[in-house]
């Protein structure tokens, strides 16, 4: 399928808005999510660009973020084969009942691999972030009560970044407790507390691995 417009990709997404208002079911509001999630996607996988049979996965699961389920900024098209790979990441491990993150690793750097790749999705076909990968305060808190870099989310709030780019950043970083071990035991007269503001453009720094 061709790439739709910016006016029919409002289109759809409104009306997911006004299913969600209206209290419409579940499934039908998840069905108009995935519609527009694939849609905004170029009904292409994020991933590897193929257009084969593209689906709609959620980055947070519905089971352990049930209220993100509608989010756009929590959906990323993909194509059956790395939709398969996304869940088998995800739900082979026994233990996933605990946030994402909790175990550091794996399901961090996957999650902020598709957000890398949303980011450059968004980048290559135009998209502003606001409007089309949008994330609630509650979720970007969420991600804050994981991963620690409240400064994050300020800037968020004050609109110096946004959402989407927040959610990269916070997840390609090791949460903060353990940057601020790093930074303590590397950078001479640092003392603790809160990490500086201008490693906002910084994120590989605190990577792990
Ligand atoms: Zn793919
Ligand atoms: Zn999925």
């Amino acid at each position: 399928m061709k790439p739709i417009n910016v006016d029919q990709l409002i289109d759809i997404r409104n009306r997911l808005y006004v299913a969600l208002d209206k209290k419409r079911s579940e499934r039908w509001c998840l069905t108009l999510w995935s519609r527009f999630i694939r849609a905004r996607d170029a009904y292409s996988c994020v991933v590897c660009n193929s257009s084969n049979k593209v689906q709609a996965h959620h980055l947070f699961r519905r089971t352990l973020l049930p209220q993100a389920r509608f989010e756009l900024g929590n959906g990323i098209s993909l194509c059956p084969e790395c939709h398969r790979l996304a869940h088998d990441g995800f739900n082979g491990r026994p233990d996933m009942s605990l946030p994402i993150g909790a175990q550091g690793g794996d399901d961090q750097d996957e999650i902020a691999f598709y957000y890398r790749m949303l980011l450059e999705s968004a980048e290559s076909q135009n998209l502003s972030h606001e409007e089309f990968y949008s994330l609630s305060n509650e979720m970007l808190q969420f991600f804050v009560n994981v991963q620690g870099f409240e400064f994050l989310h300020r800037a968020v709030l004050q609109k110096k970044i946004s959402g989407l780019t927040m959610a990269y950043q916070i997840w390609a970083r090791a949460p903060e407790g353990m940057s601020l071990a790093i930074f303590k035991a590397n950078v001479p007269g640092f003392s603790g507390g809160e990490l500086p503001e201008f490693m906002v453009g910084y994120p590989a720094i605190f990577i792990c691995r």
